[in-house]
């Protein structure tokens, strides 16, 4: 397969997320046109990103949702496990580690971080709760390079300036701030905003699942 466009790679996880959702509304196939209103990206785009998938959409049948979905699980690597790293054990970070990606995505928090000397050192769901100090330490060892930020708005910078020293190249920020980091740094903020307009539109389009699926 021809090497997908960087600017394509970056859509692939927004189409993978809305084809998983057209899937569990039951929806088999989907055209461009459906899609780019869903993600906000132009049908053009859509159609140009899919034929670099070797998918090529039918005029009045549209993409299949399985084969795409298939595709895209395998380019996402989701069928290898990852570990990530999470900083900030309060409200967030607790459910994330009780949550913990239920296995399912081949993804699994291995180590929490956190400044709080009450939980530091103990074990949460499975997953051990290291001081600040041990940051670097851990991630080099465990091979972390993705991390989820869950501190306070106040500190978020600054914490996310000791992760990026510490080798982390990915960061899944879940505070408001908006986080600089080098080029070389990858930062996916997540928007609970953004997520409930995305679940309104999906209500609006395509109504509510039906009891039987
Ligand atoms: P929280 O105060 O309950 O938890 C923050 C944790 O970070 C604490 O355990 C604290 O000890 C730790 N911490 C503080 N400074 C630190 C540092 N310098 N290094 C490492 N750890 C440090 O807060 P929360 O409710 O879990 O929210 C966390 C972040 O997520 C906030 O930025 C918040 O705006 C955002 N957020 C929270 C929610 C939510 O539902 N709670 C939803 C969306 C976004």
């Amino acid at each position: 397969m021809a090497k997908i466009p960087q600017a394509t790679a970056r859509r692939l996880p927004i189409y993978y997320r809305y084809l998983n959702f057209l899937k569990d509304a039951g929806k088999e196939r989907v055209s461009s046109t459906e899609l780019a209103e869903a993600v906000k990206i132009d049908s053009a785009t859509i159609r140009r990103d899919f034929s670099y998938f070797g998918a090529l959409g039918k005029r009045g049948y549209g993409y299949h949702v399985d084969s795409l979905l298939a595709f895209f699980k395998k380019t996402l690597s989701q069928d290898k496990l990852t570990n990530v790293a999470l900083i900030g054990v309060g409200n967030l970070g607790h459910a994330l580690l009780n949550f913990n990606f239920h296995q399912s995505n081949n993804v699994r928090i291995s180590a929490a971080f956190d400044i709080n000397d009450d939980i530091t050192g103990t074990i949460q769901n499975g997953v051990p709760v290291y001081p600040m100090a041990d940051m670097q330490e851990q991630l080099t060892v465990q091979q972390i390079e993705v991390a989820i930020l869950t501190v306070p708005a106040s500190v978020a910078q600054s914490v996310a300036d000791q992760m990026i020293a510490a080798g982390v190249k990915g960061i899944l920020n879940f505070t408001p701030m908006r986080i600089a980091a080098p080029e070389t740094v990858r930062i996916q903020n997540v928007d609970l905003t953004n997520e409930l307009q995305t679940l309104i539109y999906f209500l609006d389009h395509f109504g509510p699942k039906k009891d039987e699926e």
